[in-house]
């Protein structure tokens, strides 16, 4: 069984992921916010693992949690029992939660109905007020016509709001967002109120609950600047088949890339169905022993092969950093022409995931 163990482990890609570092970049986040802040952990955990993650954070000391849909609430509940308010930023219909106590974040006028005249929930309700982002929450109109104390009885915990902007150096929105919410939060002045995400909390924008994600997860809230934020994961990958190739030779699917000279190729397994973005084909990068091996050719389904000939003697069974602290999220997103975000919420489901640095 051991022995099974080990040679599945030896030929499969692993994700390490860092949940000191998850919980010292959290600290990071509250230091600066100066006020409390929530652990933001929709799509798993922005694909890290919300339990762990959340689990890691409750015993940091987070005491509200935020995701994005229902069925992710009642999961985070299962795994962190009560106590903690799970808020679920999709809403959800009044009643449907048979007990497991979730926050929902009301963000039609119909929501604000349903759940005034629905018995009063323990878990209470939050108020999306949409002040620019024109996706969730009640616009301007919608708020001024409620009646007054309407959510007195559904037991109000916050007034919210989200920026659209916040991870630009200088976007006027933000600051207007932040004007618009105080003066739409004034007509609930004994709620408290929740506003920044990570990037505007490092803007300086301060509230009762910041909402921070992805600095948590080691992405740069401030990509105008060096990154503050600690990396907190690692992904490597073993090279399963290693081959010489002459000059003129092409690899992979449409022969999109041809050995300019006699090259050494090794295949690694993993792709594009383990989240390893197919953009990333002749772009990427894999880390072998601190050395940089291009990409040669297409990202496969679940190959990936390399340009090694100038890192020698590569082996099978050498692993190879394909995302983590010499390449992180960020930098693999900007060769892929996306957001470090969807590199992390991409990340597949057949890595073994090995956490550490828990308490
Ligand atoms: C995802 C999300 C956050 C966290 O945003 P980051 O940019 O990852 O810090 C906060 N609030 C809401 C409403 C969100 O959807």
């Amino acid at each position: 069984m051991a022995t099974m163990t080990t040679i599945e482990d030896a030929l499969s890609g692993e994700l390490e992921i860092d949940l000191g570092a998850i919980v010292a970049n959290w600290h990071t986040v509250r230091n600066r916010h100066g006020a409390d802040i929530a652990g933001v952990v929709k799509a798993d955990g922005y694909g890290l693992g919300a339990a762990p993650v959340a689990l890691a954070l409750a015993g940091a000391g987070c005491r509200h949690f935020f995701v994005a849909q229902f069925s992710e609430g009642l999961a985070l509940r299962r795994a962190i029992g009560p106590g903690p308010m799970i808020a679920v930023l999709g809403g959800f219909p009044p009643g449907a939660d048979e007990g497991a106590g979730l926050t929902p974040v009301l963000n039609t006028p119909q929501d604000v109905a349903a759940w005034a005249a629905a018995p009063r929930q323990n878990a209470g309700v939050i108020l999306h007020l949409d002040t620019g982002m024109e996706r969730l929450g009640l616009s301007p109109a919608e708020r001024a016509a409620l009646p007054p104390g309407v959510l007195d009885s559904a037991g109000l915990r916050y007034v919210m709001t989200h920026l659209a902007c916040a991870d630009e150096q200088d976007n006027p929105l933000t600051a207007l967002q932040a004007r618009r919410f105080a003066e739409a939060a004034d007509a609930f002045p004994d709620t408290p109120r929740s506003l920044a995400n990570s990037a505007g909390i490092f803007h300086g924008l301060t509230s009762d609950l910041g909402r921070p994600g992805c600095a948590v997860y080691g992405i740069n809230p401030t990509p105008w600047l060096p990154n503050p934020m600690r990396q907190v994961m690692r992904l490597t990958v073993p090279v399963i088949q290693t081959r010489s190739v002459p000059a003129g030779t092409p690899v992979g699917y449409g022969a999109t890339w041809i050995a300019k000279r006699d090259s050494q190729i090794a295949t690694i397994a993993a792709g594009y169905a383990d989240g390893y973005l197919r953009s990333l084909s002749s772009r990427g990068v894999g880390i072998i022993a601190g050395s940089l091996a291009p990409l040669a050719g297409r990202v496969s389904m679940d190959l990936i092969t390399l340009d090694v000939t100038d890192i020698p003697n590569v082996q099978i069974g050498d692993r190879v950093e394909l995302i983590g602290p010499q390449q992180t999220p960020d930098a693999v997103a900007a060769l892929a022409g996306t957001i470090g975000y969807e590199v992390l919420t991409s990340l597949g489901s057949r890595y073994r995931r090995r956490y550490i640095g828990a308490a």
